[in-house]
């Protein structure tokens, strides 16, 4: 491995040990030029989960997206970074057990709706409210921001945003059906 340090080619592994969860190998190195060391991890190439998006496109599942659209969804909320990072890390989970590794939005969207809505209300309201426009995870966590955003704002101008002023009643113009009828009431002439 080329030594990070002076770009020699040639090194010797001084220590092997396996991480705590078996997924990687991490090896100490010393480099055999300039007797510099330096780390390299060796790991099981993953299969890579997919999202569906709506438009028939796929990208890659991101669990920083995620995780930033639950943070956003939880903010202010009794909700601990570690709980989130749980939910998260059963999601992936999860999705690993598939076969075909890979998830529509929508139902991806869903999936995260469930367990929000045993962790918080508030956040599981947060997060339904835009995921009718779910089109992807970028859109989504640029809606949870606008939303967000306005929240704040209503919160600093008083309890509830203000809302739109009501539509004054319209009231019926008489319309007279020709000039003058309108004006005075034409006394009907009594039979007799
Ligand atoms: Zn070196």
């Amino acid at each position: 491995m080329r030594c990070p340090f002076c770009g020699h080619l040639e090194d010797k592994v001084v220590d092997s040990r396996e991480s705590r969860e078996g997924d990687s190998i991490r090896r100490r190195r010393e480099c055999l030029s300039c007797a510099r060391r330096f780390t390299s991890y060796e790991r099981v190439e993953e299969v890579p989960l997919v999202i569906l998006k709506k438009d028939g496109r796929r990208e890659p599942f991101d669990r920083q997206k995620v995780m930033k659209g639950l943070l956003l969804a939880c903010q202010k909320r009794p909700v601990s970074l570690a709980r989130i990072e749980q939910l998260v890390g059963d999601l992936h989970a999860r999705l690993m057990e598939r076969p075909d590794r890979e998830i529509r939005s929508r139902e991806l969207g869903e999936l995260i709706m469930d367990e929000l809505k045993g962790l918080d209300q508030v956040a599981y309201v947060r997060f339904a409210s835009v995921y009718r426009d779910f089109k992807d995870l970028p859109d989504f966590v640029k809606a949870l921001e606008g939303l967000m955003h306005k929240e704040a704002a209503g919160a600093r101008n008083g309890a509830t945003p203000a809302a739109p002023p009501a539509p004054e009643a319209v009231k019926p113009v008489p319309q007279a059906l020709f000039p003058g009828e309108a004006e005075a009431p034409v006394p009907r002439t009594r039979k007799k």
